[in-house]
């Protein structure tokens, strides 16, 4: 590392306490103890930095020593306060819990959006998932609410951590662009009684086709719920339509975040097609 990059410390035994500490973060119980978590690639952080999270830690290969891209990043991690870790391709396995780790792993301050301060507006979409138990299932659908132009995801219940090594990594770099809220069920009505648009519940049984469906001209809240057992009463009960995604075979559903997926393009679409006066 240049002489610019001042603080890095070279590190290459795992009984380091900087290094225990981050590979503790693989556990939620110490995740939220330190208020951080893991992301790995070189892409995501410099996303994760121009995007103004607050870097804790930046831990990179000894390969990666007099890689342009790293150096940058390291000078910037150090004039934002942060550490700057060289380490052995052992220490990053063990980090990352995998045979061949990225070269560059970033530490962040964890960031939730306030419920409260959710004030939805014009043809903003925002999802909320009730109770996801599965990572990946998360990861996925907060990249595809990136990819879709969606304002953020709620999470409602008791979910899987959306810090979580395997949600970041599902979430291909949109953790850092998407903002995640999470509430009780009991809070989240409560915020929904103000919502100024339409709230959109999917569910097995819905009466509504979700092609027949007039998104466009007004805020869309949409509703997913858990991969066992779908929305439970209270939630069904609280939205203005329950829309059920026509199937075909033998299947009984789809996979939570396919439907998701299903479901936001289907909001942009027709709110860029449809004509006014199409069907509510
Ligand atoms: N056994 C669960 C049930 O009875 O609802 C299946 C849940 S499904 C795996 C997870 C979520 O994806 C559902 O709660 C719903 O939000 C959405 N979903 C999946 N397939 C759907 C479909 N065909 N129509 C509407 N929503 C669907």
């Amino acid at each position: 590392m240049s002489e610019r990059v001042g603080r890095v410390r070279e590190v290459t035994s795992l009984a380091n306490p900087l290094v225990k500490d981050i590979k503790a973060l693989a556990l939620k119980k110490f995740r939220d103890q330190q208020n951080a978590f893991m992301a790995e690639g070189l892409k995501l952080v410099i996303d994760a930095l121009d995007l103004g999270w607050s870097i804790r830690t930046l831990v990179f290969a000894k390969s990666a020593l007099g890689n342009a891209a790293v150096e940058k990043v390291a000078a910037r991690t150090v004039a934002a306060g942060g550490t700057v870790l060289e380490v052995s391709e052992k220490v990053l396995s063990a980090i990352t819990r995998r045979d061949n780790p990225q070269m560059v792993v970033g530490v962040f301050a964890q960031r939730l959006q306030p419920l409260k301060s959710i004030r939805p507006a014009g043809d903003d979409v925002w999802i909320g998932l009730d109770r996801v138990r599965d990572p990946g299932n998360l990861g996925t659908v907060i990249r595809t609410a990136d990819a879709v132009g969606a304002k953020g995801v709620i999470l409602i219940g008791e979910t899987t951590d959306p810090f979580s090594l395997e949600t970041v990594r599902a979430t291909m770099g949109s953790i850092f662009a998407v903002p995640v809220a999470r509430a009780t069920a009991e809070a989240f009505l409560e915020w929904r009684k103000g919502f100024p648009g339409l709230v959109a519940g999917t569910h097995l049984k819905g009466a509504v086709d979700y092609r027949t469906v007039k998104f466009e001209g007004r805020p869309t809240l949409l509703l997913m719920g858990n991969e066992q057992q779908g929305l439970p009463d209270e939630l069904a009960k609280s939205c203005d339509r329950l829309l059920r995604i026509p199937q075909a075979g033998r299947a009984d559903s789809l996979n939570l975040a396919v439907a998701t997926g299903v479901m936001l393009f289907e909001i942009r679409r027709s709110a860029l097609t449809l004509e006014p006066g199409g069907m509510e």
